[in-house]
């Protein structure tokens, strides 16, 4: 599980954190969105239909029976015929009224049943009334009166039916509003609530990726510091995301190469290329050293300053290439007489130095002569010629504490008194 999240790339981890944040939010956008539409709208269009095809000819329909009264009212007080047309208008508005609301309240079985009831009470008010305008005349006063209450009775039963109808629609309708603000309240703490957790998310998801990728940027500045300060050994340890494990693993690559080049850079600086040995530089470097041995472990070494005699005139005689095939040759007698842990370094043109750890008198003086001695038994062969030199030796050993310059001093000194002496010689300083 860890191995399929660390392989994944730094595309992934910015398309997470933002898959992470916007994910609820996108949720409850969807939620919200299907709330409004299903709570909010649908129970306004609801409402919205009440209104306009069940409660206002509702109450258009209680208008016009109202108003059926007063033509009738009129023509049994003053007898004019002008009141029977409108009484048709009136009754044919009625008539037209319920059938649009029946038709509208269809679906409503209680409210359909109310309706009919109306309708009913209705039919026979019409019928009271259209005895009362035609046959008037022929009624008694107390006859006439009788029919009018009973015409006024009718009437107002059907409007108190239509106005049930009403009280219900309008309960109805209130119910509606109450459940619209009800899902529109859930609507909004559903969005408040998602866009907490998407804040939430978003915060924690950036900072989860933020510090999985700043820990190894930082590890990738830190690698790159410390390889400009200087260390060569240090490794950048980098596995997420693979593009910076990338860039770790070239950038580890690049501190081995140049590691390698600066190791062989300092190796050659530090070596003679015509004879091998190590030159004046390393000896320089190796002298602290040196003298840190001989203080802290009170160890004796012993300095061997050799020249090679009169070599000028192998030079001058049979040219610089035998003389360079004579240092060349010198070199490789005196590294082959030398005890493993002396070191040999070549100090100057025909100029050679060893150092002898742990070395007493004796040893140095045998050393000495066993080198001075081989040099000047051995035939140094050179293209049709033979070639032969002696070597003059200077020899110090140190005291305490250790003065590298006096030292050095004292086999410079030896060295010369050896040339003076006749050369081909040892001297101890
Ligand atoms: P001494 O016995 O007093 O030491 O006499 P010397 O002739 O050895 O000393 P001198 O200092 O007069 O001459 C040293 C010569 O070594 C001079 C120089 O040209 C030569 N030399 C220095 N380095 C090299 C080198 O790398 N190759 C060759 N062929 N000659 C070198
Ligand atoms: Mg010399
Ligand atoms: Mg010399």
């Amino acid at each position: 599980m860890e191995a399929l999240f660390c392989k994944r790339s730094f595309r992934f981890w910015v398309a997470f954190a933002l898959g992470v944040a916007w994910t609820p939010l996108a949720l409850s956008v969807v939620i919200g969105f299907y709330l409004l539409d299903r709570g909010v709208i649908d129970s306004y269009a609801d409402v919205s239909y009440r209104m306009h095809q069940q409660i206002e000819p509702v109450q258009r329909l209680r208008l016009h029976i109202q108003g059926a009264l007063v033509p009738v009212d009129e023509y049994l007080e003053d007898r004019q015929a002008q009141h029977l047309p409108a009484y048709r208008l009136l009754r044919t508005q009625v008539e037209e009224e319920f059938v649009t609301l029946s038709q509208s309240l269809n679906e409503e079985q209680a409210l359909q049943t109310l309706l009919q009831q109306a309708h009913q009470d209705w039919q026979k008010a019409d019928e009271l009334a259209s005895q009362l305008l035609h046959t008037v005349r022929q009624h008694s006063e107390p006859a006439l009166v009788e029919a009018m209450l009973a015409y006024h009775g009718r009437l107002e039963s059907a409007i108190d039916k239509l106005a049930a109808i009403y009280h219900q629609l309008d309960a109805v309708v209130e119910e509606d509003y109450r459940a619209a603000g009800r899902y529109y309240e859930r609507s909004l703490w559903i969005l408040g609530i998602a866009a907490v957790i998407s804040l939430f998310a978003m915060i924690t998801s950036v900072r989860l990726v933020g510090r999985l990728l700043s820990a190894s940027v930082d590890r990738l500045v830190e690698g790159a510091l410390k390889f400009a300060g200087g260390e060569r050994e240090h490794r950048i340890d980098v596995v997420v995301p693979p593009e910076l494990g990338r860039v770790a693993e070239e950038f580890n690559h690049m501190i081995e190469r140049i590691h390698k080049s600066e190791s062989k850079l300092e190796e050659i600086a530090r070596r003679d290329p015509l004879t091998g040995l190590a030159n004046r530089r390393d000896f320089d470097e190796t002298l602290p050293e040196m003298r840190a041995q001989i203080d802290r472990f009170g160890e004796q070494w012993a300095v061997l300053a050799m020249d090679v005699d009169h070599f000028k005139a192998v030079n001058d005689t049979h040219g610089h290439a035998a003389g360079d095939e004579v240092l060349k040759q010198v070199s490789a007698i005196m590294a082959a007489n030398l005890r493993p842990y002396d070191r040999l370094f070549r100090t100057g043109g025909e100029e050679f130095t060893v150092l002898m750890p742990r070395a007493d008198r004796q040893m140095a003086c045998d050393v000495a002569e066993r080198l001075r001695a081989t040099i000047g038994n051995t035939v140094i062969p050179y293209k049709d010629i033979e070639l032969r030199v002696t070597v003059s030796v200077g020899i110090a050993l140190s005291g305490q504490p250790c003065d590298t310059a006096a030292l050095m001093e004292t086999a410079d000194n030896a060295l010369y008194q050896a040339k003076t002496n006749g050369r081909n010689r040892c001297v101890v300083g």
